[in-house]
């Protein structure tokens, strides 16, 4: 049933493919660089992906590199968080966990040789007078009146910088480069900024600290990177990078090529709208099953081989502006669990049904396969007693004409077991129903009734053998596809009010002794992972990972 879906172009890939055949590469270097501001979401995996997928296939190496600059939003647990998520995706960096602030002496070194170049200089224009004096699109920038300042002022006024003698926002380094040049990145851009924050690496050693174009090229340079792989947005940046790169002595000369990031349905990839959902407790922190994150994926169920496939069914191009269909991500984790992941029977609305040809103290035991094509998974044992349950919207009372389950004088095929007939329903005086009075035929275990067409087939668990589970019924956190589009509004208003519907189910045994993050498919329901943190023993707590209806397989099929 899995559709195999292959793999989209990636034009990076070929591109290297073409150097690496050509003899024009040596090794290669990439690296992933994130931010400590947050999670990593599906869309870092992308990235992901993407860098060390190339050093994996072509002998490389890629860097984990913290592009740690901006001290104010950084924290240790996101770095913790991020190696974990990396370390979990499959992949491993090369050499030690780097940071951009080990390189901290060496930039400030480097700003120096701008200094004395004459290429850089300190300003005291504030941040807004910046802002003005940077002009537009159409219309050039006005140089600052502290432009042309000596080198030896500079150097004494970036050294005084540097030990704290002003106040934030008082004076910066800029580069000195063109404030006419069409491309507004050259006009004379910031290469230091004061903080007086204490940085989780480097303490209080700092009071300024680099921007991120001033670390990034010079970071990748002094790390030998050899393609230094970003998104789209820093196309922009890109004659910077290599400004810097021609104008500081660095040890190699890296090159930046650019790619769309991942936008999907649904979901929001911005760490700070992220954050703003975690901040307010709209959901439960960042790995909430319900979140785009890495660890949010993970506690929903999702597998690291799922998440890298998903990444190669997008591909890798320059062409923006595309939405990818959650729907093929949910397409990537079916088709990795259709195979992977045991069966069991749950009944998410349990109706209790009395089989009342069925003795007392009747017992009997199923052997069924945990897997139907794999016979590695063994045999789970089912209980068939008098009381079961099954499904609430297994049962109608007043049933359409292709109902093919349970209904008043109809027969079913409990699922490894029986045919049974409803003979009653049970109400209680407010007219709800409580109970289904039912009897077996036991001539049809393995068997079809003779003369008689029995079409349905239904899961149950015995109610005096099943085990409590409660559920947690996950789905889009948002019911529109985009959520942010619209800039000036609210993109909380958006949120689904049932993006998290938990119910106390039933189910088989031997679900009992799961552990955490073991996944199952429940047949017929969907697929369900034991939480990480919450699934214990006697408390068995299950997330909804994906239900069973593959749309995106569908369309695939009809394209
Ligand atoms: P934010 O959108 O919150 O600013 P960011 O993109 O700046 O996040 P980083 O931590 O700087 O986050 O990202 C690390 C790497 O992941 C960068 O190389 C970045 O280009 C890449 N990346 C981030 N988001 C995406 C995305 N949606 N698709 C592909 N790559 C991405
Ligand atoms: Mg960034």
């Amino acid at each position: 049933m899995t559709t195999d879906t292959t793999s989209a172009p990636n034009f990076i890939r070929n591109q290297v493919q073409e150097e690496v055949e050509a003899g024009r590469s040596g090794k290669i270097v990439t690296r992933f660089p994130p931010e400590p501001n947050g999670f990593l979401h599906i869309g870092h995996a992308k990235s992901i992906c993407l860098n060390f997928g190339l050093a994996e296939q072509f002998g490389g190496d890629c860097h984990l590199r913290f592009d740690d600059t901006n001290p104010a939003k950084e924290e240790q647990a996101y770095i913790d968080a991020i190696k974990e998520d990396v370390s979990w995706l499959g992949f491993e960096w090369a050499g030690p966990v780097r940071f951009a602030s080990d390189y901290f002496d060496r930039f400030y070194a480097w700003a120096q040789h701008l200094v004395r170049e004459g290429k850089a200089y300190v300003d005291d224009l504030s941040p807004d007078e910046i802002r003005e004096h940077r002009g537009t699109l159409t219309e050039p920038g006005r140089p600052s009146p502290y432009r042309e300042r000596g080198v030896e002022e500079n150097l004494d006024l970036l050294e005084r910088m540097r030990i704290g003698e002003f106040a934030e926002g008082e004076k910066v380094l800029r580069a000195k480069i063109d404030m006419a040049a069409p491309n507004i990145n050259l006009r004379d851009p910031i290469l230091y900024r004061i903080r007086h924050a204490s940085h989780h690496q480097t303490g209080d050693r700092w009071k300024i600290y680099p921007s991120y174009d001033f670390a990034h090229g010079q970071s990748d340079a002094i790390e030998g990177v050899t393609h230094s792989i970003c998104t789209l947005e820093f196309e922009d940046h890109r004659p910077l990078y290599e400004w810097l790169l021609d104008n500081l002595p660095v040890p190699s000369k890296p090159r930046q090529i650019e790619f769309a990031r991942l936008n999907m349905n649904y979901t929001l990839t911005s760490k700070r709208k992220l954050k703003l959902l975690v901040d307010q407790g709209i959901v439960d922190g960042w790995d909430d099953p319900r979140m785009p994150t890495l660890s949010g994926m993970r506690r929903r169920g999702y597998t690291p081989a799922s998440i890298r496939k998903f990444c190669e069914m997008i591909g890798v191009t320059r062409a923006d502006g595309g939405l990818v269909d959650i729907a093929m991500l949910y397409h990537a984790i079916r088709s990795d669990l259709e195979d992977s992941a045991p069966r069991a029977m749950v009944v998410l609305k349990p109706l209790k049904v009395v089989l009342t040809n069925v003795p007392e103290d009747h017992e009997e035991v199923y052997d069924v396969p945990g897997h139907p094509a794999r016979d590695d998974m063994g045999v789970r044992k089912i209980p068939f007693a008098r009381e079961i349950y099954i499904d609430r919207d297994d049962f109608m009372e007043e049933p359409p004409k292709k109902f093919f389950r349970l209904a008043p004088g109809k027969e079913v095929r409990l699922r490894n077991s029986y045919v049974i007939r409803c003979d009653e329903v049970v109400k209680n005086p407010a007219g709800e129903i409580e109970a289904l009075h039912c009897s077996v035929d036991f001539e049809t275990l393995g068997k079809n009734p003779e003369g008689r067409k029995v079409k349905g087939v239904i899961h149950w668990v015995s109610a005096g053998h099943g085990v409590p589970l409660e559920v947690r019924l996950y789905d889009n956190l948002f019911l529109e596809e985009q959520p942010d589009k619209d800039k000036d509004a609210d993109f909380l208003e958006h949120l689904n009010p049932e993006s998290l519907v938990t119910v106390q189910a039933i189910g088989e045994p031997g679900l009992a002794d799961v552990t955490p993050e073991s996944r199952f498919q429940f047949e017929r329901v969907g697929y369900f992972c034991a939480d990480r943190h919450a699934c214990r023993p006697g408390e068995l707590v299950f997330n909804r990972t994906v239900g069973l209806k593959d749309t995106w397989a569908k369309i695939k099929k009809k394209g």
